[in-house]
């Protein structure tokens, strides 16, 4: 929907910086947690509610053991409510690692020297896919360093390579994008390839740590990077996704940036971001940060849980950056799409072979390296459903119109049929004997939660799936 701040009569926001540091550090000191605001709160976020920032302050200043797990309880409560069991899977393709910027945290940060530079060729990305594909991979990110050479033009292309790959069954159905920040032009071109969302994640919302952090490069400019999502909605790109590097400066200033940039979009475009990331700062190449800010696995709990019930209907997205342990913890308390079999060495999908294997590739150690096959298996003995689905963006229900998310009954007769549609596929072209026997058990017992006459119907097509069709969905 187009808006017209001038004829209601309220100011125009768009594309302007929206963050006031001392708004943000005025909340978090003057905002008490005693135990009557904090289970207000958490009632208000389990009636599907977004939370104001005065709201979030309010959780991310309980310190109280007890409060603490009415928080986790909360939102481990929500999830169930608003997501049910589902957890989304997807894949990172590193394309290039090119970049002219330099960022402290980042192993490819242009004065990494020991960084071998790479990028894919056309030839090298089709074999990328087609070892994604023969894994079972239906949804990418495609990841690019921040260099001329990874134009708007250049990325579209790549993004039409991707969905020209079919190996077999195989097809990557949803390409997302992480990469720059680009003008409106920019966005547009590369919303005409057909992408499902572009992330870009903000690192520090704190305009002066941010400065500390980027030395050089476009990306040192605060505001071109936080107005970013403003220009591509311009650019009618709806579907976004926001994010921060947590461990760069206070968890609780990012956790209250990242609400407010949620209100901030939600305000001037009418729908807030798809997704929120999270990603702990790793071991990288070159890193120069002193590590004041690192984030505990319990403090990193807790910001997932506060999220969660603080935006209500905004995917979270937890990456292989964590441990499996980790990842088993905060899959709890709000996480609705993981990664698996990720790999981000550059062409290590396909094991693309390099002449100087001294030099690195990757920008930062991850600590999941289980392949897709194990970690589907591990959702389904943990009683999650592994779900491939990208019926939303192809039925058009992006945007303002992802809010019917918040329809009732919306889980139960889109999302559960399409991620049992999507399992029953992956266990017919992928799954080994004993993988299959899991995964269609799951299958039996999400089918008896459904609508009988849903039930009916997804029952129908997975006999097709299992008769040869695929893509099917709802
Ligand atoms: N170059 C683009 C950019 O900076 O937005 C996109 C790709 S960058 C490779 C993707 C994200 O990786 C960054 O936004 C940052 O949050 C994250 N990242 C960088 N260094 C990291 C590290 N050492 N540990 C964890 N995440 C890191
Ligand atoms: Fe480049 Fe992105 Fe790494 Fe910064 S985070 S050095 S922009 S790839």
């Amino acid at each position: 929907m187009k808006f017209f701040p001038e004829k209601l009569n309220i100011p125009d926001k768009r594309m302007k910086p929206f963050i006031d540091p001392g708004e943000i550090w005025e909340l978090i000191r003057g905002t008490p947690a005693d135990k009557a605001s904090v289970k207000a709160v958490i009632a208000k976020a389990l009636d599907k509610n977004r939370l104001t920032l005065k709201e979030t302050a309010i959780l991310v200043n309980a310190t109280d053991k007890d409060l603490i797990e009415e928080i986790k309880e909360g939102a481990r409560e929500l999830k169930e409510r608003v997501y049910g069991n589902r957890i989304v899977l997807f894949a990172p393709l590193y394309v290039g690692n090119r970049c002219s910027n330099d960022c402290r945290y980042c192993g490819f940060r242009v004065t990494n020297r020991n960084a071998l530079r790479k990028t894919l060729s056309d030839k090298e990305i089709v074999t990328e896919v087609e070892a994604l594909e023969d894994n079972g991979q239906k949804r990418l990110i495609l990841v690019y360093g921040e260099h001329p050479e990874y134009s708007p033009e250049y990325i579209a292309h790549t993004v039409d390579l991707v969905y020209g790959v079919k190996k077999g069954a195989g097809e990557i159905r949803r390409v997302n994008i992480n990469a720059a920040p680009f003008d409106i032009d920019g966005f547009r071109t590369i919303g005409k390839a057909g992408i499902g969302t572009y992330q870009i994640f903000q690192e520090t919302y704190h305009p002066d740590a941010y400065r500390e952090y980027h030395l050089s490069g476009r990306k040192s400019d605060y505001e071109w990077r936080l107005t970013a999502l403003d220009r591509a909605q311009e650019a009618g790109i709806d579907d976004v996704g926001i994010g921060a590097l947590f461990g760069l400066y206070d968890w609780r200033f990012e956790v209250l940036g990242l609400v407010r940039h949620t209100n901030h979009l939600e305000a001037c475009y009418n729908i807030g971001p798809h997704t929120i990331s999270f990603p702990r700062i790793k071991d990288a190449a070159a890193l120069d940060i002193d590590g004041r800010y690192m984030v505990s696995d319990e403090e990193f709990t807790r910001l997932v849980a506060i999220l969660r019930l603080a935006v209500p209907y905004t995917g979270l997205i937890l990456t292989a950056r964590e441990d499996s342990d980790v990842r088993r913890e905060v899959l709890k308390f709000g996480v609705s799409q993981i990664d698996g079999g990720t790999k981000i060495e550059i062409g290590s999908y396909s094991d693309i072979k390099n002449e100087q294997q001294n030099l690195n590739k990757e920008q930062f150690k991850i600590a999941d390296e289980r392949s897709l096959a194990e970690v589907i298996d591990e959702l389904l003995s943990t009683g999650y459903l592994p779900s491939f689905c990208t019926s939303c963006y192809r039925m058009g229900r992006t945007g303002e119109h992802f809010m019917e998310f918040s329809v009732p009954g919306f889980i139960k007769r889109f999302c559960t049929p399409n991620a049992i549609m999507t399992l029953a596929e992956y266990i017919c072209d992928y799954a080994g004997p004993g993988l299959a026997e899991k995964g269609w058990k799951a299958i039996d017992k999400e089918m008896e939660k459904l609508d009988p006459q849903v039930a009916e119907k997804t029952r129908e097509r997975v006999e097709l799936i299992k008769g040869g069709e695929r893509d099917l969905y709802f």
